[in-house]
């Protein structure tokens, strides 16, 4: 029998507790519970879940110090659950390395595709990917041998900058990236961190690959935080 995966959920909110522990059990996931923070770290020693999933208002620590502490040691996929609009919370959370975030009110099937996701980039996190494969989602394809980037088989014509970022994207799919580590990827550390600059790339990308740049369906504008590619497929070339 195929093992399961192990997944702590941390929240005080007996309701949502509940609920994300039928939803998890239900998708044949191993269940974790903790109720604070610092019970959440005891467990995240003793038992090595493949992920967490943090709650960030939590009665003790505050989820965020409980993030720092983790990966002062760890880098198991954590997904923040967040309840606040805050999108300063969110990027803190990012910046201090959660893999993703999810704000309350969520659905069932956006809470497992975070944690799938997640878990997949853990687990493939194979550099040989973006030398020589291919990145598909719906009708868009990013060759990374050939740098380049097609729409229903047609090469869009992008930049060198437009594509570093598209291949970024690509690279993380399914995942949100802050604009301060995309600007920080494409252009540098010492690069001011400038938000107009990455904004007019984007226009200039979705007017190329988007059918209706107001309503993109593969790059994703995440309001205050950053860019979420739609989630796709990595292809390898060589068959072996
Ligand atoms: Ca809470």
């Amino acid at each position: 029998m195929e093992k399961k995966e192990k997944i702590l959920i941390v929240e005080d909110d007996k309701r949502i507790r509940n609920y994300i522990e039928t939803v998890l059990k239900a998708a044949g996931y191993d269940v974790l519970i903790s109720k604070s923070g610092s019970d959440a770290m005891g467990l995240v020693t003793s038992h090595c879940p493949e992920l967490v999933l943090l709650d960030l208002g939590l009665p003790d620590i505050d989820g965020l110090e409980v993030l720092k502490s983790i990966r002062e040691w760890s880098h198991m996929p954590i997904v923040v659950v967040s309840a606040r609009t805050d999108e300063g919370e969110k990027v803190s959370a990012l910046d201090l390395g959660a893999d993703d975030y999810i704000t309350k009110p969520f659905g069932t099937s956006e809470l497992l595709a975070r944690i799938r996701t997640a878990i997949r980039h853990t687990r493939s996190s194979n550099p040989e990917m973006f030398r020589s494969g291919k990145f598909v989602t719906g009708e868009l394809t990013i060759d990374y041998e050939k740098r380049r980037v097609y729409v229903a088989g047609r090469d869009v014509g992008l930049t060198q900058n437009e594509y570093k970022l598209v291949s970024l994207l690509g690279k993380y799919a399914g995942r949100v990236l802050t604009y301060d580590f995309i600007i920080k990827e494409i252009w540098g550390p010492n690069m001011n961190t400038d938000n107009r600059i990455l904004r007019v790339n984007m226009a200039n990308i979705r007017r190329k690959i988007e059918k209706k740049p107001a309503e993109p369906q593969y790059i994703y504008t995440e309001v205050g935080v950053g860019y979420r590619m739609e989630d796709g497929e990595s292809v390898s070339d060589d068959q072996d």
